[in-house]
């Protein structure tokens, strides 16, 4: 397939450089050079606009930063609306199902087909191919972009209604947020009472407690110190406040989203937006006064 592809960051690339390996002829564009330099290394074609990759493709993909980015380059000037030969907008960002509608609306005024597709699995599920996709959309136009969806991922039809892959986003995001908050409490409080990490954690996974945080962002970001894992803290409180927008909307209660929120408000506040959303342990670790890290002159676990 021919295939332009905008936003070619942490979940981006890897996700266009795959749809290249499995053979389809890409056309990229992205704010940064150095950023697109890697896809025309690959052999994509590189564009000046968003306008410009939608002259050359019938399907266009964006995983983009925000909602209202997103929103520029689909309606704005010198953005898809705009291209020749573009049929379908495919959004892989999340962007929340209120700004999914809206573009849906403008874009079908130009008989374009705006496409939920907000993915989930990190920046590893990206590099492999194993992120979950929530599509919605139009069921005919869905099916023809399958082939190119299965290079990135597992597919779940959730809708032909548009915005509700991007719920369906936010209450995996919201849980997610959830997992990576609550544990930075439990850790940093056994952590305090002398408890070994490590032990936690293996407690944890053995037991009831156990989530994605748990099971992987402690174990292999948090406790060796790395905070690398690809995802910023920006980045999940714009998805909280999107859920938290959405819940209110739809006269649901989330208190608890709430207090995420506010704990990843303080993490960006005090340590940037810009870092690692596992860097919010850091909020509750400098309250505290203590850090979840391997214990420095620990022995042999057991002895
Ligand atoms: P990122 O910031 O690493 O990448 C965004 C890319 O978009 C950058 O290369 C940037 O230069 C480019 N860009 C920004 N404005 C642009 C514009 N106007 N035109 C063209 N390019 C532009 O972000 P990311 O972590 O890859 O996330 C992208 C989207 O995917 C976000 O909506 C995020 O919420 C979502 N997401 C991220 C992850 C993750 O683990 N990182 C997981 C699931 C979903």
């Amino acid at each position: 397939m021919d295939i332009g592809f905008i936003g070619l960051g942490q979940m981006g690339f890897h996700m266009a450089r795959r749809l290249a390996e499995a053979g389809h002829r890409l056309t990229v564009f992205d704010t940064q050079r150095a950023a697109m330099d890697r896809l025309t290394a690959l052999g994509a074609q590189a564009a000046a606009s968003p306008r410009e990759v939608a002259d050359q493709a019938e399907t266009m993909m964006v995983s983009l930063p925000t909602p209202d980015i997103v929103l520029a380059v689909a309606t704005g000037p010198g953005g898809a609306i705009e291209g020749k030969s573009v049929r379908r907008f495919v959004d892989l960002s999340t962007t929340g199902a209120v700004m999914a509608k809206r573009i849906f609306e403008r874009l079908k005024a130009k008989n374009i087909v705006q496409i939920d597709c907000p993915v989930s699995g990190g920046t590893t599920g990206a590099e492999k191919g194993t992120l979950a996709l929530m599509v919605s959309g139009p069921r005919a136009e869905v099916k023809a972009i399958e082939p190119a969806l299965a290079a990135i991922g597992k597919f779940f039809f959730i809708s032909e209604k548009p915005g509700a892959g991007q719920t369906m986003k936010l209450c995996n995001n919201f849980l997610s947020a959830a997992a990576m908050t609550a544990t930075s409490e439990a850790m940093v409080m056994g952590v305090k009472a002398g408890l070994d990490p490590r032990i936690m954690l293996d407690v944890i996974n053995s037991g009831t407690g156990r989530n994605t945080a748990t099971e992987d962002k402690f174990g292999r970001v948090v406790l060796p110190r790395l905070f690398n894992l690809g995802f910023t803290v920006g980045l999940m409180t714009k998805d909280l406040k999107l859920c938290l927008g959405e819940g209110k909307a739809l006269g649901v209660p989330m208190e608890v989203a709430e207090a995420v929120t506010r704990l990843l408000q303080t993490a960006c506040d005090e340590n940037g937006a810009d870092k690692d959303l596992t860097t919010v342990v850091q909020a509750v670790e400098r309250r505290a006064g203590v850090e979840v890290r391997v214990p420095r002159e620990s022995g042999p676990l057991g002895k």
